[in-house]
């Protein structure tokens, strides 16, 4: 049988960090099964769905290399089909018409709160006539729930998992608007689908028991169930904002690349022994759900940081440049382009995020007019320039512009005002870059050629 496996995410925000990770788990099992992976929109609640939730949705899966099989599918557009379902599960016998008030339901509600007891209805209507029905009142559709045995799942990741079908409620179907609750929604159309695995987060396992008695209500196959562990914070407590549960698009805001944070998501509760540095085509031979732990994940920045500054540095230069010259809000000119590709290499070896790296290649990016900051404005001072209008004659007249040979004209330069290297290579530094930190000043040298460095230096006139 193949694989089908759907990510079905309500439109009511952004893509956030846990829904991201459930959507590349689904990914990867379709993938690694030669399946299919679908994506359906729960779009069923109006008020609450917007087209810039839809849209972060997709550009964050498309953005995180996260591709599905056909069209997505719009739970909206499929609500006649839901209410067909209740229909016939009324025609069955195994749903029925309530018609009680919203004051009886809140009494309802209260009587249990009295008695320490959660919220059931008591199936008042659930062998009524309907004959009895109050006028005016539009009725809902509910199931009619198994009253004794247990309903049982055998979850992939969570084991078996039981309830007993005492406790279980009749759950609203149809409202008395006519549209589909999400518990119908999901079950018809995970049906409809022909969806084999679901695999979504564990709050959702409670909802699983009710919607496997609608599968059987219905006399349908189930599907198979995985529910992946929650996600912590480092600190172990539950996942908030600062612990960086905010959206796909934030972290991409932040800097880090989509392949890091697929590695980093992909680690958030599944595991290949001590491997942390996964490539995406190892992770669709290796994932599966026998490897997902039951335990809750923790967010660790620090590790999807460090896993970052990994990807940066065996990253292609082209596309890099392209990513940094994006966020320099420059179309860098075809010399600047190739200054920044040359020069990445020694870039990269510090930049965590592309934030750091887009930062640090503006030595490359400017003209003669490079941006001086103010810790290295303040080494350039007057005795410094004078040195510097030395040192660009000096070095005007070398007669090579290797990194070497430019070392070995700066250390004669300094040897013969007896300074040591330092007290000349950080002022040409600052005068050079704009900083005081940049990768050695010689390669920088060489990546910019001689023109653009002499101008660079008679730029900062005594
Ligand atoms: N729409 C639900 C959510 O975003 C997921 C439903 C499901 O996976 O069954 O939480």
């Amino acid at each position: 049988m193949t694989a089908v496996v759907r990510f079905a995410p309500s439109p009511t925000g952004f893509l956030h960090i846990g829904n991201a990770r459930t959507a590349l788990f689904n990914w990867f099992y379709a993938r690694h099964h030669r399946g299919r992976f679908l994506l359906r929109i729960e779009d069923t609640d109006r008020a609450r769905s917007t087209q810039a939730a839809i849209d972060a949705i997709l550009d964050g899966l498309t953005w995180l290399g996260i591709d599905w099989d056909g069209e997505a599918i719009y739970q909206s557009t499929r609500l006649e089909r839901h209410a067909e379902v209740a229909h016939a599960l009324l025609a069955r016998g195994r749903a029925y018409r309530c018609y009680c008030t919203p004051e009886e339901l809140s009494a309802m509600r209260e009587q249990a709160k009295a008695k320490g007891q959660p919220p059931r209805y008591d199936g008042r209507w659930r062998d009524r006539d309907p004959s009895e029905a109050p006028a005016g009142v539009a009725p809902v559709v509910r199931l009619k729930a198994l009253l004794s045995g247990d309903t049982v799942i055998h979850d992939r990741v969570q084991g078996e998992v039981r309830v007993g079908n005492a406790q279980l409620d009749d759950m609203v179907l149809l409202r008395g608007d006519g549209t589909p609750t999400y518990m119908l929604a999901v079950v018809v159309d995970d049906h409809d689908m022909g969806i084999t695995q679901v695999i979504r987060g564990s709050d959702h396992l409670t909802n699983t028991f009710r919607q496997v008695q609608l599968f059987n209500a219905m006399e349908w196959t189930a599907p198979a169930y995985a529910h992946l562990p929650l996600i912590h914070g480092a600190d172990g407590a539950k996942m908030s904002k600062r612990h960086g549960a905010i959206g796909v698009d934030a972290y991409r805001e932040l800097g880090f690349l989509p392949e890091a944070l697929r590695n980093y998501l992909l680690r958030l509760g599944w595991g290949h022994g001590d491997d942390e540095i996964i490539a995406t085509e190892q992770a669709i031979a290796w994932f599966d759900l026998d490897a997902v732990v039951r335990s809750a994940a923790r967010f660790d920045m620090d590790k999807l940081t460090a896993l970052n500054a990994h990807y940066l540095r065996i990253a292609d230069d082209e596309r890099l440049a392209g990513l940094i010259a994006e966020r320099l809000g420059e179309t860098l000119d075809e010399a600047a382009r190739r200054r920044l590709i040359q020069g990445l290499a020694g870039l990269k070896q510090r930049a965590r995020t592309l934030v750091d790296l887009a930062d640090s290649a503006r030595i490359y990016a400017a003209g003669a007019a490079v941006p001086i900051d103010a810790k290295a404005s303040a080494l350039l001072d007057p005795a410094a320039r004078t040195m510097l209008l030395e040192l660009e004659v000096h070095l005007a007249s070398a007669p090579s512009w290797a990194a070497a040979d430019l070392e070995a004209a700066v250390r004669g330069f300094a040897a013969a005002r007896n300074l040591n290297l330092g007290e000349v290579a950080q002022p040409l530094r600052a005068a050079v870059t704009g900083r005081l930190v940049s990768p050695s000043i010689f390669d920088v040298m060489v990546v910019l050629g001689r023109d653009l460095t002499l101008a660079r230096l008679g730029a900062i006139d005594p």
